[in-house]
């Protein structure tokens, strides 16, 4: 049975892929860093229906937890094949010039270099080149590289333009090794993300402004996460897709 670790997997995008995933066929590595009763909803409700799944707490901004969490998930289930980067934080709305040096270390270190990491990690044991059997890796970015979101959070555009352009040299790295690295970019999507921005009802705000006027639901971003996780995308490297209703 194939591995898939799926990072902030307790809510969201990231809980409806871990689904989505098990019913693919993936024993599923369901990562929270709070919400330890919401990850074992979601491990329990996979399991109920059949499938494989275990909730490991590690907060992706530390490096130890990191390590720690792929550590588990060789000791549990082995055979690492999918790594979705898909834990990622945003805070208050607010201009930059309100913006101080430890949000932007927050925001950073959780959305960039906590994905860097966790890369790093399933690369050393999917490669080729070490030994292993390949692999798929997918980066959860944002529509916001794009549009840089003013006046909402720069410093978390900034966070999605990175991974952007990480996905893209990551993808030619390690193309001749097995792996494959691709992102989702999503906008709009119904989650618990916009209340951390301050503003629960944005989607609603804005779906007017959307060419297919409404918002997207967490599965609809997740098929395309398991579509650039599966071998039916066995083609495709360095590529996005666009979860945006259009805009
Ligand atoms: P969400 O509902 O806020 O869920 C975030 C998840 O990430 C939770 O499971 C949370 O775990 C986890 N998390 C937060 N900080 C973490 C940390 N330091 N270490 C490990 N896990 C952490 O978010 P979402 O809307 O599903 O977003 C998922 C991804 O999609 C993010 O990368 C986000 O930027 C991106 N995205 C979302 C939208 C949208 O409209 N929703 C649009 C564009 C991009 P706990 O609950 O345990 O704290």
């Amino acid at each position: 049975m194939k591995t898939m670790i799926i990072t902030g997997a307790s809510r969201g995008i990231g809980a409806a892929t871990a689904v989505l995933a098990a019913q693919h066929g993936f024993a599923v590595v369901v990562n929270y860093h709070k919400n330890k009763i919401a990850a074992e909803k979601v491990v329990a409700d996979i399991i109920e229906g059949g499938g494989k799944a275990v909730a490991i707490q590690a907060d992706i901004s530390k490096e130890p937890d990191i390590l720690r969490l792929f550590a588990e998930t060789d000791r549990l289930f082995g055979n690492l094949h999918s790594l979705v980067n898909n834990a990622g934080i945003l805070e208050q709305q607010m201009r930059l010039e309100e913006i101080d040096t430890s949000r932007l270390n927050r925001i950073f270190s959780a959305n960039i270099t906590g994905q860097l990491i966790c890369a790093r990690e399933a690369i050393k044991r999917m490669s080729l080149k070490y030994g292993g059997q390949g692999g798929t890796i997918v980066n959860v970015s944002s529509i916001a590289a794009r549009t840089g979101a003013p006046n909402e959070y720069i410093d978390y555009a900034v966070s999605k333009g990175a991974i952007d352009t990480f996905t893209i040299g990551l993808a030619k790295e390690v193309a001749d090794e097995g792996i494959r690295v691709n992102g989702v970019r999503p906008a709009f999507i119904y989650t618990d993300i916009h209340a951390d921005g301050g503003e629960p009802g944005r989607v609603d705000r804005i779906k007017e402004n959307i060419p297919m006027k409404r918002g997207g639901t967490a599965t609809e971003v997740a098929e395309a996460i398991i579509w650039l996780a599966s071998d039916k995308s066995s083609y495709s490297t360095g590529i996005f897709i666009d979860v945006t209703g259009g805009r």
